[in-house]
């Protein structure tokens, strides 16, 4: 719903490093020495007389820091370290603070401070402040504040908050997530709060959850990360504003950064000095990586404290690190290692920047007013050049059909060109461009399929398979694929083979828009060839493909005429090396397995011819009496001015017409009689012929494609094959393609369209379990036939 950017990136800056010093009574002078600026921080070590003469070790350190602290109050620490960063998050930038140092060096004081004394409360309650104070003189805007209170101890986190009646306790444990938005806690409570004293009460809440967890969960509150996160979210009160700012605050508490384990630990101490240790070079790591301007990978999920952190330390943030150090000559070894860290961590380099988002529901109100706007505006230059009034609004499935029409009858030259509109319409007239041309990519190659087995020239397995077949020589390339040219046909036309020249001028390509053609057309044999003499003047249906299957069904049962399976064709001549040619297989074809749908399409055709002469005869006819219509009636009107011409005869109002006129009359009459039953029949001839058409149509297409099949069948699936057609009962010549055979595709295709329209009502999202199992039966059914196929030829 929201979309984040960051706008307006601030220029780079150094992470700011400061040291606070731990008040004492015994400062060591003469080894802890600042700089005038107070910014810089040597230390004097002695020479380790015990270490004898061979001493190389460094005994001074100097140190360049943000600032020194020492002896220094709450409020100027806060002034110091706190105040700027906390005011820019509430313009947007988010801010880290952290204490770094070790065990009782003051980490918490300085976080947290005194709880039971006001004045020296620490950064955490005076930030809550400072950001209350600062909501209450911007009321240009509605600001809302969140906080939330982490602890990861031993790399496993808690809500220090989850204590609060409305929260209760999580049934699953808290992840850290990552999201474009940045990193968050699932699970961990944010709790809103509308004033300084309820954000107070939660700062307490967590902090008296530390206590007591340290005494009932038996764990030590100085080993343990502290994230408290004040949120703020900033809307312009202004309703047009669209734009939102978000930032946080992390305050962190860490660990006491002193190293444990050293002194053989045992148990909970050492799993705990583990874990501090670990977290807090990994910290390190990372703030090293960070400062590392060729690093782009910064190793944030190598623990909870710095994944975490992920967004919060370096990157966009405004970000310092408090050190405390004691100020002690005791402690100088921990002392000096806090200060390496914190020299390193002011390499860091940050990019602060605002965190921009949009309120989704104000933009979409602004932009349909923009909209609104620039709608009027067209209109306006419209009528200004003087256009009629045109529609910009998204096209309905009309509008985008009739494009899809212009843009064919375009293609096809039908249309010369296509009008412009307006941007939406050229952009519709492209887009279908693409539907047309995709549709007809898909048209060519299923033509292409119907007619070839078009394989995958990586599948080694469908390639051996048609080596075995004898449709590709042992280098793998196809037969009929010319000079490797890349195009894989399974089925050669048969004009077209190896050592037999090629008659035609035709070059490969006319070759290959062969299969283009639709299945009817594509037999190289025309209407003329079929042997078609008149015999029976009764009407057959052509067999349907129900009816042939049908037909075959009988004919592996007994007695009908057909003879596919019969000894007959058992007992058939071995095959020629090189097939026949077409014209003369065909004359075989019609012999054997064609000839009852022969008998059949012979007949219909017969019918059809009948008809047509009849009707032919009848129009002759119906010529004939046009004629003499016409004659007659020109007769008539000869007979009629000469009457005129001598002068009418009436009786009583009758008149008089002589014989000759009457006789012609009565003709005129009988012959208008006669041509309307004429062309009645005419119409009932024409309309049985174009039936009978239909039918020989459909018969002519039927004999064709059961010709290519039983073409394909006898003469190029190999013999083994066609041994396991024969053994395998279920699978007969003729119920299957020769592409069937090879590929196994298209059915597996039908049923998965079948099963999607039958099985699939848990809706489309099931359509990837259905693809996966079609495709699985696919290949077991393809390894099936391989493996029948080689047992066929072991026996
Ligand atoms: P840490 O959290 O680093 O382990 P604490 O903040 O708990 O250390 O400090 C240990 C003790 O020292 C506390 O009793 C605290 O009040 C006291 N202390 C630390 N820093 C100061 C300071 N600057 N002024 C006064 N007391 C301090
Ligand atoms: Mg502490």
């Amino acid at each position: 719903m929201m979309r984040r950017k960051n706008a307006r990136m601030g220029t780079r800056k150094k992470v700011h490093a400061f040291v606070r010093v731990k008040p004492t009574d015994n400062f060591p002078h003469e080894m802890i020495r600042y700089g005038d600026d107070n910014k810089s921080i040597d230390i004097l070590l002695k020479k380790d007389t015990r270490r004898g003469v061979v001493n190389n070790q460094q005994t001074d350190w100097s140190f360049k820091l943000d600032g020194v602290l020492h002896d220094a109050s709450q409020d100027l620490v806060y002034e110091t370290v706190a105040k700027d960063v906390v005011s820019q998050a509430l313009d947007g930038y988010n801010g880290t603070i952290m204490c770094y140092g070790q065990t009782g060096a003051g980490k918490t004081y300085t976080m947290t401070g005194a709880t039971e004394n006001y004045k020296h409360r620490g950064i955490l309650p005076r930030a809550l402040q400072q950001v209350f104070r600062m909501i209450e003189e911007r009321t240009t805007h509605a600001i809302t504040v969140r906080v939330s209170y982490l602890e990861i101890y031993n790399e496993s986190l808690f809500d220090l908050l989850s204590t609060l009646p409305y929260v209760g306790p999580s049934a699953t444990p808290m992840t850290i997530v990552e999201n474009p938005q940045g990193v968050f806690i699932k699970g961990l409570s944010v709790h809103l709060t509308s004033q300084e004293e309820d954000a107070f009460s939660l700062l307490f809440e967590g902090e008296t959850n530390r206590v007591i967890a340290s005494h009932t969960m038996n764990k030590n509150s100085s080993r343990s990360h502290c994230i408290f996160t004040i949120y703020v979210e900033s809307h312009s009160r202004t309703l047009s504003d669209e734009k939102y700012i978000t930032s946080k605050i992390n305050l962190v508490d860490l660990a006491g950064s002193e190293r444990l384990g050293k002194t053989g630990s045992e148990g909970r101490v050492l799993k705990e000095a583990t874990y501090i240790n670990k977290s807090l070079s990994f910290l390190e790591q990372a703030i090293i990586a960070l400062g590392d301007q060729k690093r782009d990978h910064i190793p944030f999920r190598q623990c909870k404290l710095t994944h975490a952190l992920k967004d919060s330390l370096g990157g966009n943030c405004n970000m310092v690190l408090v050190t405390n150090i004691y100020g002690e000559a005791a402690q100088l070894e921990e002392t000096l290692s806090s200060l390496r860290f914190a020299s390193r961590m002011k390499l860091v380099t940050t990019e602060p920047a605002i965190n921009e988002k949009y309120d989704a529901e104000r933009m979409v109100k602004n932009l349909e007013k923009e909209l609104a706007l620039l709608k009027q505006e067209l209109a306006i230059h419209d009528s200004l050049a003087n256009r009629t009034l045109v529609n910009y609004d998204p096209m309905d499935e009309v509008q985008i059909a009739e494009i899809n029409s212009q843009v064919r009858r375009y293609l096809e030259g039908t249309l010369d060109e296509i009008d412009i509109i307006n941007l939406r319409q050229i952009q519709e007239v492209f887009n279908q461009f693409r539907v047309v041309l995709s549709q007809q990519e898909q048209e060519i190659e299923s033509a292409l399929r119907r007619k070839y087995t078009l394989i995958d020239k990586n599948d080694f397995a469908a390639i051996s398979a048609v080596q075995k077949a004898g449709l590709a020589d042992v280098n793998g390339h196809l037969v009929g694929e010319p000079d490797g040219q890349g195009f894989g046909l399974g089925v050669i036309p048969f004009s077209f083979k190896p050592g037999k020249k090629i008659k035609s001028k035709k070059t490969f390509k006319d070759q290959l828009s062969i299969p283009v053609r639709k299945e009817g057309a594509s037999s190289p044999l025309s209407t003329k060839e079929l042997d078609i003499s008149p015999s029976k003047t009764q009407l057959i249906l052509p067999p349907r493909d129900g009816d042939v299957k049908d037909m075959r069904d009988r004919e592996t049962s007994s007695t009908e005429p057909f003879p596919s399976d019969s000894p007959k064709e058992e007992l058939r001549p071995p095959r020629p090396s090189t097939p026949p040619s077409k014209p003369v297989a065909f004359e075989d074809f019609k012999n054997e397995r064609g000839s009852e749908i022969n008998r059949i399409f012979k007949e219909n055709k017969s019918i059809l011819n009948e008809r047509r002469k009849r009707a032919s005869e009848t129009t002759q006819r119906i010529n004939a009496i046009k004629q003499e219509i016409d004659t007659t009636k020109e007769a008539l009107n000869v007979q009629k001015a000469l009457r005129e011409k001598q002068g009418e005869y009436e009786n009583k109002g009758l008149m008089i017409i002589d014989e000759e006129e009457f006789l012609l009359i009565l003709k005129l009459k009988d012959l208008k009689k006669q041509y309307r039953a004429e062309y009645q029949d005419l119409r009932d001839l024409r309309a049985e012929i174009q039936y009978c058409q239909h039918l020989v149509d459909q018969c002519r297409h039927r004999l064709l494609t059961e010709f290519d099949i039983w073409y394909n069948e006898s003469f190029f699936i190999p013999e083994d094959l066609q041994v396991a057609l024969k053994s395998g009962c279920s699978i007969r010549p003729g119920m299957v393609p020769i592409n069937r055979v090879v590929s196994l595709g298209e059915d597996d295709q039908d049923k998965f369209s079948q099963l999607q329209q039958t099985m699939l009502p848990e809706g489309p999202e099931s359509v990837s379990f259905y693809n996966a199992k079609v495709k699985t039966e696919q290949k077991h059914n393809y390894l099936k036939a391989i493996t029948g196929l080689q047992q066929v030829n072991k026996k």
